[in-house]
């Protein structure tokens, strides 16, 4: 995970069925690509090999979750298809790109006009939901990423040298590189995962049934604030 917070999810007492703890660890993927290098595997060197099945099958939309705006892109992506029953012409919705803190875009989603809020960054996601609860903005869609950037510029990814970041922009470069890999999946939208559908199909029944909100579905209880 780029995600250092998941440490700490994985401990909540909301992510245990039956209360057994549903993720085992957490590792970041600093500390794996740590833990490659210790175990002096070199990746250019392995022989391909399959994923494991069911998890092995990954569509672009699937990518896009690590930049900020990528969720509601690849929601809107399915949204769209299923309320019109029409394939998109364009899958890519430029106007919730972008590193802006807060990005604000009305989208026409099968002839209805959905306002949409993408915030980045917890003083942006504040400052988008003062605005909100005053009542000087509606949305009906609103993603939030808790880093600047999103999950590309998450506490757990690789620290960039003072001399790196100054050379390089790297949220862009990452932002540039989940796009690019998005645009060469040959499956780019969740709903058409041949995985996803037979789990769907043989177990799940159909988008929020009772047994995928059972499973899919979390809560969270109120904790205090640290000070
Ligand atoms: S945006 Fe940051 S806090 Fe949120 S899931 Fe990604 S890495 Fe974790």
């Amino acid at each position: 995970m780029p995600c250092t917070a998941k440490k700490f999810e994985a401990q909540r007492p909301e992510l245990a069925a039956n209360g057994y703890p549903d993720v085992d660890v957490v590792i970041t993927t600093r500390e794996l690509a740590r833990m490659i290098k210790e175990a002096g595997i070199n990746f250019l060197a392995l022989p391909d090999e399959s994923f494991d099945d069911p998890l092995g099958v990954s569509t672009g939309a699937g990518v896009i979750f690590g930049v900020t705006g990528g969720v509601m892109e690849a929601a809107l992506r399915t949204v769209a298809e299923i309320l019109t029953g029409e394939e998109l012409e364009n899958i890519e919705f430029g106007v919730v790109r972008g590193l802006e803190g807060i990005r604000t875009a009305s989208i026409d989603v099968g002839g209805v006009t959905i306002k949409a809020a993408v915030a980045n960054g917890t003083a942006n996601a504040a400052a988008l939901l003062d605005r909100i609860k005053s009542g000087q903005e509606h949305y009906d869609f609103i993603e939030i990423m808790g880093c600047p950037g999103g999950c590309i510029n998450g506490g757990g990814q690789p620290i960039l040298t003072a001399q790196q970041r100054w050379d390089i922009d790297i949220k862009a470069e990452r932002a540039k590189a989940l796009y690019q890999e998005d645009r060469d999946m040959p499956i780019r939208k969740s709903h058409e995962n041949p995985q996803i559908k037979a789990i769907y199909n043989e177990f799940l029944g159909k988008p929020n049934s009772h047994t995928a909100h059972e499973l899919l579905h979390t809560h969270y209880t109120e904790r205090l604030k640290y000070c």
